[in-house]
């Protein structure tokens, strides 16, 4: 049995740059089974370069990346995104435009074809587009397309979850429902969880723990309500001043 509090997901001394100007500078964190990490700062600073590495759709110059206690990445080490076992969320997703809601869900995973149904059937309820699966994505609308992509990202059960603002696309009026049941999943099916956002109130609502980032660091880490509360010099508190 492994270890149920072992971490997930070990970031260690995650460091890039580019043209000699670096944007990720040693950036450490982990994230238990079944915790959210944010990973909160204004744009610019650094946090989809550090999802990316993580990733592995980005390479680090130095630091390591461990899931489940392997490590993906570091020195002379870089596994492909594929073989890292991590569910991916960005803003620009993108179905498989031939392939039916069932079929874009149901792609990639294993197991026997009732297993597989049984899977989607269950992920369509939850994101309530149940009946939805014979539509093609053209069919949908830009809300409900997007509720695909969360559901195709959850099928597999990836131990870890990144996730680039990936409900900034979606309108209030379902934003609120959408992000609980993609926490709830994820949270009863023990993923760590990496959630990559520039607004602190999103952030205040999901996160089990903050990592407040500036200028490629990590400037304080803590549980929302003691980051928002003792902040670590002005500039974050100016940051979260517009929280209410
Ligand atoms: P954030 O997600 O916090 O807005 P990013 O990680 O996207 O920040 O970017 C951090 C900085 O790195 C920005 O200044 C951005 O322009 C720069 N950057 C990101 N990717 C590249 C790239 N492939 N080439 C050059 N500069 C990049
Ligand atoms: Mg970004």
């Amino acid at each position: 049995m492994p270890d149920a509090r072992a971490p997930r997901l070990e970031v260690q001394g995650l460091t890039r740059a580019f043209g000699g100007r670096p944007v990720v500078d040693g950036v450490s964190f982990s994230v238990a089974p079944g915790q959210v990490t944010c990973l909160l700062g204004p744009s610019g600073c650094g946090k989809s370069t550090t999802l990316r590495m993580i990733a592995g759709v980005e390479r680090l110059e130095a630091g390591t990346v461990r899931i489940d206690g392997v490590a993906m990445a570091g020195p002379g080490l870089h596994l492909p995104p594929e073989k890292r076992g991590v569910g991916l969320m960005f803003q620009d997703f993108a179905l498989f435009p031939h392939l039916t809601v069932a079929g874009n869900v149901a792609f990639g995973l294993g197991g026997d074809k009732a297993a597989r149904a049984r899977r989607v059937d269950e992920l369509l309820e939850r994101v309530n587009l149940t009946g939805f699966g014979p539509k093609h994505p053209h069919q949908l609308s830009g809300g409900e397309q997007q509720r695909v992509a969360l559901a195709r990202a959850l099928a597999p059960r990836p131990g870890v979850m990144l996730m680039d603002e990936p409900f900034s696309g979606l309108d209030n009026r379902l934003r609120d429902g959408i992000r609980d049941v993609t926490l709830d999943i994820l949270k009863e099916e023990g993923a760590g969880v990496v959630l990559v956002t520039h607004e602190p109130d999103e952030a205040m609502r999901m996160a089990d723990e903050i990592a407040l980032m500036r200028g490629g660091r990590i400037v304080q880490k803590g549980a929302p309500y003691n980051v928002y509360n003792a902040p670590v010099d002005k500039a974050a508190a100016a940051f979260f001043s517009d929280v209410n």
